[in-house]
């Protein structure tokens, strides 16, 4: 082992980032992770469960965060960005800028001070179903765990408000930006994705119809911590959907959007019919696709579905959706087997949007060779920086953990050189 390696430099928190960071940590080297959000745990975080084993993220994360906790090796930058990346393997340099949460840790602030304040912000980790106040606390898996304040959100007179509230020393509205660099040896990048943004299909009508949601919202809806405290029920008159349509490949697989397959919308979609079938036994569920992709061992989660007669599954792509004056959905599709067109009539809607790269709105700050999609497949192009999960190509949390692994070797083996 090199006793002059530099520190390794893990940009994204989430479980490829984590991953990574453990993994290189536990053998002896130093790692810096870099986190735009104020927690830790990416998307993953954000869902109910996770196919195929159905547990709740917190069972995995738990145990990641504690040995991220308890490893000196490993220094987390939250609401922290990387803005310049400069030198090659072995020696490069990285300005890292850090944006205030305002709230100085000397102090526990509790509801009593939140609830005061009129002013809210969009509750991003709800995907924008509700709002939190200004002064939130990020998720669980907040890192530090200390909460943050929304400045564009605070209204002055709650600002006013929060200072002279708040036990003495807690707020400082004075924090400014914090600029600083690090010298590293090898990079790791693990930015992950963002939803396709389903506006971009008009003629599935999302944001026009309440009761069309995404795929990641019913994640929030049927989480425990969402903004329905994890019951699955319209948005126009909060009632419990009795029946339900999927429409898969909404936006993937379509030039005129992203023309790859997002890769795990197909087990997505039969993840939360089961959610919805777990929590009412009459529900019925309509899942309209092009092909069922769920290769391997995820083969036998796709067969039991096809086994509960309250799940049909229909080989056609939805062309449009309409809405009655009851606020139910009417999809225009075709049964390309049956060759007829369905009754198809819902009391509620999933698209199953795909995968999106971070790096395709906001590249890395080197010069990089990413693909048409703006996914970093592959080699980087550039020697010591690695990428990692979904900052790579869309897949699932398996295949994330087991690059994020390999590419921690390939960074040791840098520093090694
Ligand atoms: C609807 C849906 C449901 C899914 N359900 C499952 C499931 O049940 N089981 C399963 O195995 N997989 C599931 N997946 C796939 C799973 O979400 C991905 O495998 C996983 O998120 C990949 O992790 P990641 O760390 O690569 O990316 P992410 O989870 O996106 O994490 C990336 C992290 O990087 C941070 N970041 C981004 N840009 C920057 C930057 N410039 N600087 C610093 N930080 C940055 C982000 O804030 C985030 O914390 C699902 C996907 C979808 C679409």
């Amino acid at each position: 082992m090199n006793p002059d390696a530099k520190p390794i430099l893990v940009v994204g928190g989430g479980i490829a980032g984590m991953t990574a960071a453990v993994e290189a940590a536990e053998v002896g080297y130093s790692v810096v992770l870099v986190e735009k959000e104020a927690f830790l745990g990416g998307r993953v975080i954000r869902s109910y469960k996770y196919f195929p084993k159905m547990c709740p993220p917190s069972c995995g994360f738990e145990i990641n965060t504690r040995r991220i906790r308890n490893n000196p090796r490993i220094t987390v930058h939250t609401l922290a960005t990387v803005e310049e990346i400069t030198g090659t393997v072995g020696d490069f340099r990285a300005r890292i800028s850090k944006i205030p949460r305002y709230v100085t840790g000397n102090h526990s602030l509790d509801d009593t001070i939140t609830e005061q304040l009129g002013s809210e912000r969009p509750d991003e980790f709800n995907m924008n179903v509700g709002t939190t106040k200004a002064l939130y606390y990020p998720h669980d898996t907040a890192w530090p765990p200390l909460h943050v304040v929304d400045r564009e959100a605070l209204s002055d007179a709650d600002m006013l408000t929060l200072t002279e509230t708040a036990p003495p020393g807690a707020i400082d509205m004075g924090m400014s930006a914090e600029e600083f660099a690090i010298d590293v040896g090898a990079i790791i990048i693990a930015t992950g994705w963002r939803p396709f943004d389903a506006a971009n299909l008009e003629n599935l009508a999302f944001g026009q119809c309440p009761n069309i949601i995404t795929n990641l919202m019913m994640e929030r809806l049927a989480a425990p911590g969402g903004p329905t405290g994890g019951m699955i029920l319209r948005p126009s008159d909060s009632e419990a959907p009795r029946n339900i349509a999927f429409v898969q490949c909404a936006g993937s697989r379509d030039e005129n959007h992203l023309p790859y397959c997002s890769g795990v919308c197909c087990m997505a979609s039969l993840k939360q019919a089961r959610y919805i079938r777990e929590q009412d036994e009459e529900a019925k569920i309509t899942i309209f696709y092009i092909d069922v992709r769920t290769i391997g061992r995820l083969e036998s989660f796709y067969h039991d579905l096809l086994e509960d007669e309250n799940i049909t599954f229909v080989k056609g792509k939805v062309a449009g959706i309409s809405e009655d004056a009851g606020n139910n959905l009417i999809l225009d599709v075709e049964d390309t087997i049956a060759g007829e067109k369905p009754a198809a009539q819902f009391d509620m809607v999933v698209l199953a949007t795909g995968i999106v790269p971070n790096t395709a709105d906001v590249p890395i700050p080197l010069d990089l060779e990413y693909d048409e999609f703006g996914f970093l497949d592959g080699g980087t192009g550039v020697e010591g920086v690695y990428s990692a999960g979904c900052a790579r190509h869309p897949c699932d949390v398996s295949t994330t953990t087991k690059e994020a692994t390999a590419v921690a070797l390939k960074a040791i083996q840098d520093l090694n050189r």
